[in-house]
């Protein structure tokens, strides 16, 4: 899954919501965030995101970001 990290506070560009083939965006507290679950791992919204906030959860320190994306999504 693809998760979005603290880059994303505040930015609300949404560039990445439009172009998700399966709708896996959710609003957070104050950032967007993609519902681990629903993702598809397709990639398409890291490099369409300004802030380059999406990251593969493959990198390494993303825990506590994986954590935030699947709190804030369950709750939709
Ligand atoms: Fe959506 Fe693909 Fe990004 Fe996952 S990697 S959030 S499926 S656009």
């Amino acid at each position: 899954t693809y998760v979005v990290t603290d880059a994303c506070i505040r930015c609300k560009y949404m560039d990445c919501v439009e172009v998700c083939p399966v709708d896996c965006f959710y609003e957070g507290e104050n950032m967007l965030v993609i519902n681990p679950n629903e993702c598809i791992d397709c990639g398409v919204c890291e490099p369409e995101c300004p802030a380059e906030a999406i990251l593969p959860d493959t990198e390494s320190g993303l825990e506590k970001w994986l954590e935030v994306n699947s709190k804030f999504s369950a709750e939709w």
